[in-house]
């Protein structure tokens, strides 16, 4: 069943379109890589699917329901940053639950889920920590426990290890890789980075103003990429 569709979606900033009639079906559980230089409109089609800002003319699906009315919360999705935007002055737990309290959940449902959540993320010692008293891949840790204890149908990533050093991004990449084979959670992951897009997704797709150029599975795009673009961004031999 498709999680999620994009129906001939187009997105102008007053004369300026940076979308171009984009049409995408993704699977359940499926990882997708979208890729594609700077200012190609990747963050501007992530935000139109969670909600964030609005579609100048398209259908979002989700789940086989059209959610362009819908507000974030009601579409249940997760977005996880390149900022981390934790709370100061919260700890760890009430961070990573703080949504769930919003949404009037119970105390020992919020618990039990941080709690599961810390573990799966190997947080569980931190729980009591500010942001502050955490290494940029931890609060980049907390960030994605938050979105997965709402449990939502959805997680976007837009360049979330953009901020981390090279090393502690390959230790991310694997880690989000591991926490995908886990929850079987459908994802959209933004990245410029062609080696994150290649190790994570099942299928990439790569964006050039505007328009995607081509899809494929990480392997078909190395070995038959449709132009010198795509050879050019997948760094393929071609
Ligand atoms: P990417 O995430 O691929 O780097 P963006 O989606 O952020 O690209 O931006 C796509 C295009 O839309 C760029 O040309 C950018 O300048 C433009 N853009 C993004 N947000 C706005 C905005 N709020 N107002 C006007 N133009 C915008
Ligand atoms: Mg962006």
């Amino acid at each position: 069943m498709a999680s999620v569709e994009l129906h001939n979606i187009h997105k102008a900033y007053g004369a300026l379109t940076v979308i171009h009639d984009i049409s995408l079906s993704i699977e359940d559980g499926e990882f997708i890589a979208l890729v594609g230089p700077s200012g190609c409109g990747k963050s501007t089609l992530l935000r139109m699917i969670a909600g964030l800002e609005e579609i100048t003319d398209g259908d979002v699906s989700i789940g086989g329901q059209v959610v362009n009315s819908m507000t974030p919360r009601e579409r249940n999705i997760a977005m996880v940053f390149q900022s981390y935007a934790l709370y100061p002055h919260m700890t760890v737990a009430e961070n990573m639950g703080f949504n769930l309290k919003l949404s009037g959940e119970t105390k020992q449902t919020i618990e039990q889920r941080v709690n599961e959540a810390a573990r799966m993320l190997d947080l569980t010692k931190l729980l009591d920590r500010k942001p502050a008293q955490l290494s940029g891949g931890q609060r980049q840790r907390v960030a994605m426990g938050r979105a997965i204890v709402r449990n939502p149908a959805v997680f976007l990533f837009d360049e979330p290890l953009s901020n981390l050093d090279a090393k502690l991004r390959v230790q991310m990449r694997s880690e989000i890789k591991a926490l995908h084979q886990k929850v079987q959670t459908t994802s959209i992951y933004v990245t410029h980075d062609q080696i994150e897009a290649m190790t994570l997704a099942d299928r990439i797709v790569v964006l050039n103003q505007g328009k995607i150029e081509q899809q494929g599975t990480p392997i078909e795009l190395y070995r038959k990429p449709a132009n010198l673009f795509v050879a050019g961004f997948i760094g393929s031999p071609a």
